[in-house]
């Protein structure tokens, strides 16, 4: 029996974005959604009428190109690539790639030869165009009312001023610079300016302690630091300039000073409260006032680095993922077109921060090669209510919304009206991405958000894919809850059984990836092995993703969780998420992770962590009517051998995804082999775990 065969990850982790800052657990759930989920196979398709602008309005189009994609990579893509300015055009000899490890290095190569630059292609390209004027940035602050506009004209200067400023300290091309900024319009222009003479940019998330900062700034070397006074979410102040010197000061200490400091003054922390280095330090007004707004562009290379960016390292220590210019630059503008049927002038909005990959691909860099108007939110989704996403979406008239399960979850704790309050009819893609997402609040998004009228892009990728690989196209054929549907445009999934072997038609199977897309890493910074050994060592020849998956008779693809998170029952292959969503069905629970434990009988065992609702308290009955919810909607052999009620949360990453590694250590007592936890976003919960362990 393949080992994968009965592998049913049903994702459906239940929790939210800012619960470790605002309620641990305790998360309502809606009551006329509650109950016990169908797995998204058994889910009926959605059909939502919606006639793409892009002209590829079926799914005979779509196989049409599609098709053209996988049998001509370097046509297709050189025909997307001339969609945009090019210094120098490329040499179609140079895309190439080996992902083979025993046919030497593995190497990923797109339109080599070819100078162009990201930046000029956002702003330049838009600007020499006429639509200067055109709003680029719509900023609406942490509290209502306050906001800002910045046309295309407008940021192109402020961009110019920075690369200008980054070159009198000294910047060069190739040299890197880290970015720890609030979502202010100053975040994405610091990148666009990296971008402009050929630096390279590190954005870490403005959520990182001090710690996390030090490495990420150690391990690429960053000579300067930009920064913000500080920054606010929701009722938090965070002072970002406090920890930027804690963080360096640790650096120091591990051998690595940075050399300047750019500090933005926000509000939140008046200029006076700042920790300063005067030899270090500079103000970002005072420092742009002396700066010219014109700047000429550096043409790079296509292969040149763009960016380096860590993974969220929800299963291990992040990776220093590093993206060049070319192929990440025609793949993000082409999927954020396609995906998002995204037009000149559209109001888009996507909630993720620049310091999650999302960030870059979809918030930054495609909207922009697009010309779109991009409306960027400082605040959190809930503040000052959980009205307030529903608020902007009125208020800015936005068309696209791309989102994460995590927030769909948490703002559906809540009741309908906060949605229904605001206007949505401007809404016309809803898209989502980071964990899979579980057909409730697939369900909820569908009928209450978009009033069923706007199809959902249910969007799988990673750090390391650049773009979107597995992804809908809006009305081009038929949407299930919780599952991506079909590959992006010369994007070649393939499933693997635990030997290699492809498994053919419907079937489930390790993601691996075949042949090389323009948008893929190109390496771990400083570190080529282990991008060898992480991504082509598994199975030689393919790119593996670390996620299962499932493809039905239709071609549909359905992730189904990641592969280290399934448990070996006394030969029954058990999905975590699978039994985590029947423990979230019942009404006691709030929040459920599961883990496996070496179990002398069974081999392994089944460890549960248990969030309780709101109003509810641990006891043994409680106990007892969690295993029989899941003894009844899965089978005895999937029933917990224990249940750990966690009262103060679960450990998730900064980004709101679990980070089970961390609670598989605690449920097997290794507590002193946690590993890397810097990404944690509260890492307080794991003393509260290791104290109300064995209770
Ligand atoms: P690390 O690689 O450091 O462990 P990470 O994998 O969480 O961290 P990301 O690159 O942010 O880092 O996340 C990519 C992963 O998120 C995917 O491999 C997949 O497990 C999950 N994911 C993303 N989008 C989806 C989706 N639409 N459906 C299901 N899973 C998704
Ligand atoms: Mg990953």
């Amino acid at each position: 029996e393949g080992a994968l065969s009965r592998l049913q990850v049903l994702a459906a982790h239940f929790g939210t974005a800012e619960a470790s800052e605002n309620h641990p657990g305790g998360i309502k759930r809606h009551p006329t959604l509650a109950g016990a989920e169908e797995p998204s196979h058994q889910q009926a398709s959605v059909n939502t009428p919606y006639k793409a602008r892009t002209g590829i309005t079926s799914r005979r189009e779509y196989e049409r190109l599609y098709r053209q994609s996988v049998e001509d990579p370097a046509g297709f893509w050189a025909h997307v690539a001339e969609g945009y300015d090019w210094k120098q055009k490329w040499d179609t000899e140079h895309m190439r790639s080996n992902l083979d490890l025993d046919r030497g290095r593995v190497s990923i190569e797109w339109f080599a030869g070819g100078r162009t630059n990201i930046c000029h292609n956002c702003l330049d390209r838009h600007v020499e165009g006429g639509r200067g004027g055109q709003a680029c940035f719509l900023w609406e602050g942490n509290e209502p009312g306050q906001d800002a506009v910045m046309t295309y004209k407008q940021t192109l200067d402020a961009v110019c001023q920075l690369s200008n400023w980054l070159k009198s300290v000294g910047v060069k091309k190739g040299d890197r610079v880290a970015l720890y900024m609030p979502l202010i319009c100053e975040l994405p222009i610091a990148m666009l300016a990296c971008a402009r003479i050929g630096a390279v940019h590190s954005v870490i998330f403005a959520g990182f302690s001090a710690e996390a900062l030090a490495q990420r700034v150690q391990d690429c070397q960053c000579r300067v630091v930009i920064t913000a006074s500080g920054g606010i979410r929701g009722k938090k102040t965070i002072p970002l300039k406090q920890i930027v010197d804690d963080g360096l000061k640790l650096a120091e200490k591990a051998g690595f000073k940075a050399e300047v400091c750019l500090v933005f003054e926000h509000p939140a922390v008046p200029r006076q409260k700042c920790p300063w280095q005067a030899a270090r330090d500079v103000w970002w007004r005072e420092a742009m006032a002396r700066q010219a707004s014109h700047c000429p562009v550096e043409w790079v290379g296509a292969e040149d680095p763009l960016f380096l960016l860590y993974t969220s390292g929800s299963t291990g220590k992040p990776k220093g993922v590093l993206h060049t210019t070319g192929g990440y630059m025609v793949m993000a503008g082409c999927t954020t077109k396609y995906i998002f049927d995204l037009q000149p002038d559209d109001v888009y909005w996507c909630t993720a921060d620049c310091g999650w990959i999302t960030g870059h691909t979809y918030l930054t860099y495609g909207p922009l090669l697009n010309g779109a108007q991009v409306v960027l939110y400082e605040g959190v989704p809930n503040y000052p209510s959980p009205g307030r996403v529903w608020q902007i979406v009125e208020k800015y008239k936005v068309r696209q919304l791309y989102t994460a399960p995590t927030l769909i979850r948490s703002l559906e704790a809540h009741d309908a009206h906060f949605v229904t309050d605001s206007d949505r009819s401007s809404l016309r893609i809803l898209g989502t991405v980071g964990e899979p997402i579980n057909p409730r609040a697939w369900d909820w998004f569908n009928k209450v958000v978009g009033e069923g009228r706007c199809p959902i892009v249910d969007t799988w990728w990673q750090t390391e894919t650049g773009a979107a690989m597995l992804t809908p196209l809006p009305g081009a054929w038929p949407l299930r809850p919780g599952c991506a549907t079909l590959p992006f445009f010369g994007v070649q999934p393939v499933l693997l059984d635990e030997k290699g072997k492809e498994v053919q038609g419907a079937g489930e199977g390790i993601l691996c990836l075949k042949a090389a897309w323009p948008g893929a890493l190109r390496t771990i910074y400083g570190d080529h092995k282990r991008f060898e050994s992480t991504y082509f060592s598994t199975f030689k020849g393919y790119y593996f993703t670390g996620d299962g998956c499932r493809r039905d008779e239709e071609g549909y693809y359905t992730i189904t969780g990641r592969v280290d998170d399934v448990i070996n029952v006394s030969g029954h292959r058990v999905g975590t998420a699978e039994v985590e969503s029947a423990l979230q069905s019942h009404d006691t629970c709030a929040e459920a992770a599961v883990v496996g434990f070496d179990h002398p009988i069974k081999g392994q065992g089944i460890y549960a962590y248990v969030v309780l609702a709101d109003g509810t308290s641990a006891s043994p009955e409680v106990k007892k009517a969690l295993v029989a919810t899941v003894r009844s909607q899965i089978g005895a052999f999937a029933a917990p051998d224990s249940i750990h009620f966690a009262p103060g949360g679960l450990p998730k990453t900064r980004s709101g995804k679990i980070m089970r590694r961390v609670l598989r250590k605690i449920a097997t007592k290794e507590e002193d082999q946690l590993g890397d936890t810097s990404t944690l976003a509260d890492p307080g919960v794991v003393p509260k775990l290791l104290e109300t362990r064995g209770k």
